[in-house]
């Protein structure tokens, strides 16, 4: 345990409704544990007389009803099994991943190395909020990163590849969205509809549409709870370094300019968005423009020459 985060202190050691017990939050990056990890965590919670281990909605795992006289080789035994103690106060909490391209089928990008180096570089930061990090491998928003403080989405928008396509059409019944349709045999794209899930891609049977590569998008001022809220776009990036370098320069504003006391969905207005774009503009960190990301269509066969048919 990391001799700064003393037991007073410590953001993982929550009260339960018997004062004479205390709940054990503990610090497991995209939910992930091998089999020896787990196998511990059950001898220590067994040793410890523990009745049950609660598996939470952010993919941490809490041992509640711990004796607080107990709790001090209770966190040293959790350390050595690589579980350690967690976070839940005004910090970065515990980094929350969907399996993304490790078994998706569906993802656009790798999520648990990404919430693992999220996890290293960030985990625990006391900040003036509470800070969760939220990373999704499409669209789709299995591991709701728009409603974190920071949210990373996996997206891919499909291509132009003029002269090609046969007009057949299984793109545009592959989208969920209905932002393809078919013009005179051509597609034509709306883009207020496409979130960039990148089905159309992978369902084209003659390989004709492609994507430019993964992208990661990065919303923040997600917010949970009794109101909740979706957070906005702050960028979009093309590689996982400059993902974590644009939560880097977040939490790094968020501790120079938020307060205390309200949630940073409200204090956004405080961030200055556009001086964080040109920031991370300055120190190097591509945003892909929306320009960029425009959707494209394709021509039918034999059409060459003509423009595309965009919506
Ligand atoms: S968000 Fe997308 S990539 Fe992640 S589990 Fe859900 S469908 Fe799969
Ligand atoms: S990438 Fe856009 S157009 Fe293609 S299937 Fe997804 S939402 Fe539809
Ligand atoms: S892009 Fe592919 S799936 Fe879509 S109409 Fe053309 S050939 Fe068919």
């Amino acid at each position: 345990m990391d001799p700064r985060r003393t037991l007073e202190s410590a953001g993982g050691i929550i009260t339960q409704r018997d004062p004479r017990r205390c709940i054990v939050r503990l610090r497991t990056p995209a939910g992930l544990l091998t089999p020896a990890q787990l196998e511990g965590l059950g001898r220590i919670a067994r040793r410890a007389g523990l009745p049950a281990v609660h598996l939470t909605t952010r993919q941490t795992i809490e041992l509640p009803d711990v004796d607080p006289e107990t709790i001090g080789p209770l966190l040293a035994k959790l350390a050595r099994n690589g579980t350690p103690l967690g976070a839940e106060r005004n910090e970065v909490v515990n980094v929350v991943a969907c399996p993304g391209t490790a078994t998706c089928r569906l993802a656009s990008i790798e999520t648990y190395a990404l919430a693992q180096e999220l996890d290293r570089r960030f985990f625990g930061i006391e900040l003036p909020v509470k800070m969760r990090i939220g990373i999704s491998g499409c669209p789709n928003m299995c591991a709701g990163e728009r409603l974190c403080e920071i949210g990373i989405t996996g997206i891919r928008r499909p291509l132009r590849d003029d002269g090609r396509c046969t007009g057949c059409g299984t793109c545009a019944n592959t989208c969920r969205e209905d932002a393809i349709v078919m013009v005179n045999g051509c597609l034509s794209l709306d883009e207020s509809r496409c979130v960039a899930c990148g089905m159309c891609v992978d369902y084209c049977p003659f390989a004709v549409l492609a994507d430019d590569g993964p992208q990661y998008r990065i919303t923040i001022g997600g917010r949970r709870g009794r109101h909740p809220v979706l957070g906005v776009d702050l960028a979009t990036v093309r590689t996982p370094e400059e993902a974590v370098a644009v939560v880097g320069a977040v939490l790094d504003r968020c501790y120079r300019r938020a307060y205390a006391g309200r949630h940073f969905a409200d204090q956004l207005d405080l961030m200055d968005l556009d001086g964080l774009r040109a920031d991370l503009a300055a120190r190097g960190i591509r945003a892909v423009e929306p320009d960029c990301l425009a959707l494209s269509s394709t021509r039918a066969a034999g059409s060459e020459g003509r423009e595309p048919d965009l919506a």
